[in-house]
């Protein structure tokens, strides 16, 4: 037997929540939300660690204090949500050789400058040459970064900070302030404040049966007349139409199989786009070793391999007495470590530590690395398109196939990557949605006349 609904949202992120909110307020109350995991908030996800609250997902909100207003600040200024600024641009102050020694501030300056510079001038020249042969001509024009210094900084520039280089709309809208959520409730409250406001709820727990948990959609089949949905577990749900909210790491993996297949100009943009792997790996301490005063949040590490331990962060902002450590991997970096053990990524760590504070320090007593990567309900961390990219391929993402409609931070125009992204994203594609109804009750009558 098949449950019925008009419209079924695959994915309990913040684009599913929002998505499914825009729709029961616009009078679709029967919507169904099938989630893969026993929990809702999908890349946003708090665990404890080392008795405090850490975010192995979205950790800040980024795009504040600008003319507009970032709408997730708003959503945790009415949550009341316990929030520390952060200050990235410490970081390039803080820069450790491999003998514990910091790069003075004039050397570390300077190579920021030419690095920052030399980004501009390259993404002046992609943008003069046609979009197909630029990344071609992007490596053979540039002069790759070799010292450990620049690495480290060609690491923080582009896999940080990126705004000094591209105008990127987050900042350019909303403010270039960023604050770290410090909050025991974690990130995900947001999203439960959310489902609260159109899900049956009590004691911060969802009775709705509108949402299902552990539900892993397999196969999304359409006809003219409608969408049947089909789960590991041998379920098989029916609706007019579906909105899938996975990540595009799930979209080019196999999970998911659609009946027709989906047309080749949708499956080829989705391969087109890439992934970001960006892993955080948490370090609990006996006590605290490393400098906290003001400006020392961040730290960094050169090495002669880019992206090795290279961005760290201590938690005594968030968290004063936590002694928590976090280190972020990327890319490569993080999928190396995902696929070897927690001890043996510990042993790493602590290696690059004792260059940079000396061989006295204490061992970490446990260790946090988040598997976004190999997470087959994720296969990665964010959308991370092409820098000089065409808008079509965004469009193609996002474009419904049919019944079929498309939500989540990879098809949010101006914020993909972010959480506002994939909030802004989930009211918009339902408003599409809610706009096709509309359009086709409109047309039923006609149709019928015509039959
Ligand atoms: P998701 O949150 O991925 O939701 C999709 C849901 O679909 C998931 O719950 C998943 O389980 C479910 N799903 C997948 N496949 C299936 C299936 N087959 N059947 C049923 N359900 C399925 N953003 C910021 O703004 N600030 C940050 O500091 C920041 N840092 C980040 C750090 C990391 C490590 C990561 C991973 C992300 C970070 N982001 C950050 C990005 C931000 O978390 C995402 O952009 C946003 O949460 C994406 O929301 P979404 O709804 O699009 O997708």
């Amino acid at each position: 037997m098949s449950t019925t609904a008009s419209v079924i949202i695959i994915g309990a992120g913040i684009s599913g929540i929002s998505a499914a909110k825009v729709l029961v307020e616009n009078g679709v109350e029967d919507v169904l939300i099938l989630e893969a995991t026993d929990r809702i908030g999908g890349r946003i996800q708090k665990q404890n660690f080392g008795d405090v609250p850490v975010e192995l997902g979205a950790g800040w909100i980024a795009g504040v204090g600008g003319k507009e207003s970032n709408p997730v600040w708003e959503l945790a200024s009415r949550s009341n949500l316990r929030t520390c600024f952060s200050d990235y641009t410490n970081a390039r102050f803080n820069i450790y050789d491999r003998s514990g020694e910091i790069f003075p501030t004039g050397i570390a300056a300077d190579s920021y400058t030419k690095a920052v510079d030399s980004a501009i001038s390259k993404l002046k020249s992609l943008e003069a040459l046609d979009y197909e042969c630029a990344g071609q001509l992007a490596e053979e024009a540039s002069s790759p970064p070799k010292t450990p210094i620049e690495l480290a900084i060609d690491f923080i520039l582009h896999d940080f900070e990126m705004a000094e280089v591209e105008p990127i709309s987050t900042y350019v809208d909303f403010g270039e302030r960023e604050f770290l959520v410090a909050d025991e409730r974690g990130y995900e409250c947001l999203l439960y404040k959310m489902a609260e406001e159109f899900l049956f709820t009590s004691h911060g727990n969802i009775l709705d049966n509108r949402l299902k948990l552990n539900q892993v959609v397999r196969e999304v089949q359409q006809s003219r007349n409608g969408v049947v949905v089909k789960t590991e577990d041998g379920s098989v749900y029916e609706a007019n139409y579906v909105i899938v909210s996975a990540s595009i790491g799930v979209l080019q993996s196999n999970l998911l199989s659609f009946q027709p297949p989906l047309p080749r100009w949708k499956t080829e943009a989705i391969q087109k786009c890439d992934v970001m792997v960006y892993t955080k790996i948490f370090l609990k301490f006996p006590h605290c070793f490393w400098p906290c005063g003001p400006g020392q949040e961040f730290f960094i590490y050169a090495h002669e391999l880019r992206g090795y331990f290279t961005f760290w962060q201590h938690m005594e902002n968030a968290y004063p007495g936590s002694n928590i450590l976090v280190v972020t991997l990327t890319n490569e970096q993080s999928k190396r470590v995902e696929a070897q053990s927690d001890q043996e990524t510990l042993k790493e760590a602590m290696s690059v530590l004792r260059d940079m504070f000396g061989s006295t320090i204490p061992y970490a007593t446990d260790i946090l690395v988040p598997r976004w990567w190999n997470n087959r309900f994720q296969r990665g961390s964010y959308s991370n398109y092409p820098m000089i990219s065409d808008n079509k391929l965004l469009q193609n993402i996002k474009a419904p196939v049919g019944r079929i409609f498309f939500t989540g931070e990879h098809t949010s125009e101006k914020f993909s990557g972010y959480v506002h992204g994939g909030y802004l994203a989930g009211m918009e594609t339902s408003k599409s949605l809610l706009e096709e109804m509309k359009q086709s009750l409109l047309l039923q009558p006609l149709l019928a006349f015509t039959e």
